[in-house]
């Protein structure tokens, strides 16, 4: 599966920590990050993730992106509700894409715990379905 790894930059320290939690589910799958979420990840932990431009700079379009080709499969997104961002419009395009693409998505770590305990029971195995699903429709 492909995961992407986003916080933002008072939620960094919760992901890194989150990210040690759950390194052992984590290194089963294929990792994507905003640029610095997935440099301090990495810094922390054993975890290789491609990582994308910084957020405010293009990171989450670049992860809209994979959504929009149905190439990601759950969204990790540990967002600070309290800030204002100046890349809203981003941060808002990337979750909208998930709800048109039906990706799971967690906006919180509490929500996060639950979706990679379910990824590891196989809940989120339908999601392998609809990649064939859409590779099928492309060819
Ligand atoms: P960052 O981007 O990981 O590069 O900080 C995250 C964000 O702010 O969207």
């Amino acid at each position: 599966m492909k995961i992407a790894l986003i916080a933002h930059d008072k939620k960094k320290k919760d992901i890194v920590q989150f990210s040690i939690a759950y390194e052992n589910i984590l290194k089963e799958h294929e990792l994507y990050a905003t640029g610095t979420t997935g440099q301090k990840i990495m810094e922390a932990t054993e975890l290789k993730i491609t990582r994308f431009r910084s957020g405010p700079l293009g990171g989450d379009q670049q992860i809209g992106a994979m959504i929009a080709v149905n190439d990601m499969d759950l969204v990790l997104f540990f967002r600070d509700p309290l800030t204002s961002q100046p890349h809203e419009p981003d941060i808002s395009a990337l979750m909208r894409l998930c709800d048109v693409y039906q990706v799971p998505l967690a906006t919180n770590m509490g929500t996060a715990e639950v979706l990679l305990k379910g990824l590891e029971q196989g809940f989120i195995d339908w999601r392998l379905l609809a990649e064939r699903r859409t590779a099928s429709q492309t060819n």
